[in-house]
């Protein structure tokens, strides 16, 4: 490196110096007050399931255990609290993967109607509790094929149908649709007829532990964690995803993906 001498160059090299370690002060301000409020919520998350658990094991311990029916009752509640507790560690793991990016895309084409098909097949049990249709057109026999981590889509297709139906109405209907967006990209739609989401709740949806309803949302066992999941993952591929909603109507979530044939008819000139 040459030596300046230039006094006005010494200058503005001095101040851009001060000014870069401002910000990167600034930066690693903002990165710990984040990781504090991170671990705040974490342990709030997992302290409501653990005294949950407690206290359903203090009250069998405590005499409840020689009624049969409370019993078996009052374990399956535990058993509810810990499995509720498995969801929260697994959501918190791929997050703090996904957030400090080591969470490795397997890239590969796959079939997104398959795909959508089988997570049906997963959901239905749960859909038809609510009496909720999930529906998907018929029209889709064939395959379509898209590019991408098939298991981390399958992850964001869950969480995106599970709150279409946790959030939904009685007898609902959850629809989703394929369609295409331009010559490479494909949006995949969920549109359900639920509760919907007030305007001004909707730009916060995609935040860590963000619920609109904390204390409806916790009876649906929801830690508030999926939508970021789900953003994560798309943009994790370099695609979109849109929310839509009406208050008291339905909400729609939609996200694109790259269709594999043009990559494919690309390899192949
Ligand atoms: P949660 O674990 O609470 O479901 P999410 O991150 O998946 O967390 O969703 C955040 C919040 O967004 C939910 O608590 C709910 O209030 C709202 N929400 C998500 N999906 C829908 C939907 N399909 N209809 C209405 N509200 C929704």
């Amino acid at each position: 490196q040459p030596i300046t001498t230039d006094m006005a160059t010494l200058t503005r090299e001095v101040k851009k110096f001060a000014t870069d370690k401002k910000l990167e002060i600034e930066t690693l301000k903002i990165r710990e007050e984040y990781r504090r409020e991170f671990l705040g919520n974490v342990s709030h998350e997992l302290k409501t399931p653990l005294f949950t658990v407690q206290g359903y094991l203090s009250t069998l311990l405590d005499g409840a255990m020689n009624d049969k029916s409370i019993r078996k009752k009052y374990l399956e509640r535990a058993e509810k609290g810990v499995e509720r507790l498995i969801y929260i560690v697994q959501d918190l793991d791929m997050i703090s993967k996904l957030e400090i990016g080591v969470l490795h895309l397997e890239v590969a084409p796959f079939d997104i109607v398959k795909l959508i098909q089988s997570v049906f097949d997963l959901l239905e049990l749960k859909a038809s509790k609510k009496d909720i249709l999930l529906m998907f057109d018929m029209k889709y026999n064939k395959p379509i094929m898209v590019i991408g981590d098939q298991e981390k889509i399958r992850q964001v297709l869950i969480n995106l149908i599970v709150n279409s139906i946790k959030y939904g109405i009685n007898e609902g209907s959850t629809e989703l649709s394929i369609e295409d967006l331009t010559e490479d990209k494909v949006l995949i739609r969920i549109t359900d007829n639920g509760e919907g989401i007030e305007k001004q709740n909707i730009s916060r949806l995609f935040e860590r532990f963000y619920r609109v309803d904390k204390s409806g949302a916790r009876t649906e066992g929801g830690s508030g964690l999926g939508l970021s999941i789900v953003k994560h993952i798309i943009e994790a591929h370099n695609e979109k995803i849109y929310v839509e909603s009406r208050f008291g109507f339905g909400s729609e979530f939609s996200f694109t993906l790259e269709k594999a044939q043009k990559k494919m008819d690309e390899k192949a000139l």
